[in-house]
């Protein structure tokens, strides 16, 4: 049993209990399918919220865990919590295995993804949908399907909302999760390894980005968790042996002041603590006075959300930033001691051959190979109900109608050439990260296939190709299918 598991014991007394394995039955069952290696905020959140309830609650991680029907053979509501593309197609194939578990359960879907595909979980038995600040609503349901009768229960699932004022945020039941060593590690250039904590300073995003998925529900709010709720969150997964925290927030300087009191307090407490956080390329520029006191206060690396390096289509996606920017924003964090770790969506209806090859050039270019996962450079835009995209006039001819099994709009793109090269590197970015390839190995690969689909030969590679910066372990990424592996876990 771990450190956090036996605090949680003398803890159960008080107020509900958290149940793991071997504990009493739970009667509400919170079920997480994926969440890129990262020991789920949300779930913890929530846990925290019924458990203060007086609610016998487990949690289920089905990245770290296989799903165990003894688990859920007495739950009264189940509740899958599906933040990105990925952990609803997971969702989707466990949803059989829970209603065969758990055939009691009233089913309940709540996160980013859950609205936005209502139609299609209710046909897989989903009773009610929650989003955006749902746990008041998540609580109502709960109690609902544990303490009153079937027509309180039926009254708070045919009230699906999505929420939007703020919560009284809670200090995550961490407990409630497997042990931190199960999930992703940070892995050092020097070949060291930390455990690796997971927080959350706000939720929501300010930014209206046409193609993100935030938008169709936070339609450009965000909340800040209170510093001070954050750093006690932090502090339990220091006692539980992190060394490392990736801050999950859809983007860390949406509020640059709060921002800055969380880094500070947090490297005041911990001063050994290091962290990785995700900030778009507008707000490099913007707040680029910031990056240096981010770096003397233990932010290892930065995640951004390039997307294309191609102005017209960045436009399209209003990134609110240009592959210009891209080289100034990589040159003011390395100037900073900060590695930069882009994310791409690098095929949509408007990429071309030669467009992808720029792309990898531009990689090459700027020194940025060992800084990008290989699934990246597979990725295909998403175009989900309700998304911004669907504004877009010079989109419509490629776009089919909602397909739920797809969880979006399919589209196609005009050159089939262009298609096959996706689903050829999507094969290879899979078959590179189950061989455990070197980085620069697996570009090159994608730099053949590249060339090939575009009838060329692949001029040789730069020896040069950047230096390995510190990533976390898990190599997926949220709007990616899942692989078989994943599947197969269930
Ligand atoms: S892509 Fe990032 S910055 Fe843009 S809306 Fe989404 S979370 Fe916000």
């Amino acid at each position: 049993m771990s450190a956090t598991e036996t605090a949680h014991e003398g803890a159960c007394c008080a107020a509900g209990a958290t149940t793991r394995r071997g504990g009493a039955p739970a009667e509400v069952v919170l079920v997480s399918p994926y969440e890129i290696g990262r020991q789920p905020f949300a779930l913890a959140h929530a846990a925290a919220w019924l458990r203060e309830a007086g609610l016998k609650v487990d949690c289920v991680d089905l990245a770290v865990e296989r799903l165990d029907p003894a688990r859920l053979a007495g739950a009264r509501l189940v509740a899958l919590h599906l933040a990105m593309h990925t952990a609803t197609r997971l969702a989707a194939a466990a949803l059989p295995l829970i209603r065969e578990a758990a055939p009691k359960a009233h089913l309940c879907a709540f996160g980013l993804y859950a609205p936005v595909n209502a139609d299609y979980l209710r046909g897989l038995g989903v009773g009610t949908i929650l989003g955006g600040e749902c746990e008041p609503d998540l609580l109502a349901l709960a109690q609902a399907c544990c303490g009153g009768g079937p027509a309180e229960a039926a009254a708070a699932a045919a009230k699906p909302r999505v929420r939007l004022e703020r919560v009284a945020f809670r200090v995550p039941a961490r407990d409630a999760l497997p042990p931190l060593g199960r999930y992703a590690r940070l892995l050092l250039p020097d070949g060291g390894e930390r455990v690796v904590g997971f927080a959350e300073t706000t939720r929501g995003c300010k930014h209206l980005c046409r193609h993100c998925p935030v938008v169709p529900v936070y339609r450009g709010r965000f909340w800040a968790i209170p510093v001070e709720t954050v750093l006690a969150d932090v502090a339990q997964q220091v006692e539980a042996g992190a060394e490392h925290v990736s801050f999950g927030d859809p983007d860390f300087l949406n509020g640059p002041t709060h921002a800055l009191r969380v880094a500070r307090a947090l490297h005041a407490r911990f001063p050994h603590l290091t962290w990785d956080c995700t900030i778009k390329i507008e707000h490099l520029l913007r707040h680029r006075a910031l990056l240096p006191e981010l770096r003397a206060l233990g932010c290892l690396f930065v995640i951004s959300a390039v997307e294309a390096v191609d102005d017209a289509i960045l436009a399209r996606l209003d990134k609110g930033h240009t592959a210009a920017d891209l080289e100034r924003a990589v040159a003011l964090t390395r100037g900073a001691g900060l590695a930069l770790a882009p994310t791409f969506v690098p095929f949509t209806p408007w990429t071309t051959l030669e467009g992808y090859l720029e792309l990898l050039r531009r990689l090459v270019a700027l020194r940025l190979v060992e800084a990008v996962a290989p699934v990246q450079l597979a990725i295909r835009l998403l175009v989900p109900a309700g998304s911004r995209l669907l504004e877009l006039e010079d989109l419509r001819p490629h776009l089919g109608p909602f397909d739920p099994a797809l969880l979006g709009h399919p589209w196609r793109h005009p050159d089939p050439a262009v298609d096959a090269l996706q689903r050829r590197v999507q094969a290879w970015a899979a078959e590179a990260e189950r061989r455990g390839l070197p980085r620069r190995e697996s570009f090159a690969g994608i730099w053949r296939l590249a060339h090939e689909a575009a009838g060329r030969t692949p001029p040789p590679l730069p020896e040069d190709l950047g230096e390995p910066v510190p990533r976390l372990s898990e190599p997926w990424y949220c709007c990616a299918e899942p692989t078989e592996d994943q599947l197969a876990g269930l």
